[in-house]
């Protein structure tokens, strides 16, 4: 007979679990007044651009606004607002970049007509 000795001795108090101590500065405190959190959702955002979106993954397919596009070429994410373009290479990391190079606006003007910028708009 073989007992199995399993030493699984119960270590008490030792279960230290360190809280991170994560930097609390928040990130985006160089843009002034911008306010990431008040972007409008992605999908939201992209319908109200008229982009009708397709596929099933996580990258929709749309008919890309930056160019002549005849089939879906632009690839957008609806997590975070990602998009690129596989024929004319538009791209960017959010509904912002999106609409500010869709119109061509400053990262302030675009954040503004989202309803993004607090404080100090005019
Ligand atoms: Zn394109």
């Amino acid at each position: 007979m073989d007992t199995t000795n399993n030493k699984a001795a119960p270590r008490n108090g030792t279960a230290s679990r360190t809280p991170r101590t994560h930097s609390t500065k928040p990130r985006w405190n160089y843009k002034g007044g911008f306010d990431r959190a008040r972007l409008p959702p992605p999908s939201d955002y992209f319908a109200q651009q008229g982009l009708k979106l397709t596929g099933g993954g996580e990258w929709k397919d749309a008919i890309c606004p930056f160019h002549e596009d005849t089939k879906p070429s632009l690839r957008v994410r609806l997590d975070t607002g990602g998009f690129r373009c596989m024929v004319c290479g538009a791209h960017g990391g959010d509904v912002l970049a999106f609409h500010q190079q869709r119109y061509g606006l400053s990262f302030k003007q675009a954040a503004q007509q989202l309803g993004a910028w607090i404080g100090g708009a005019r």
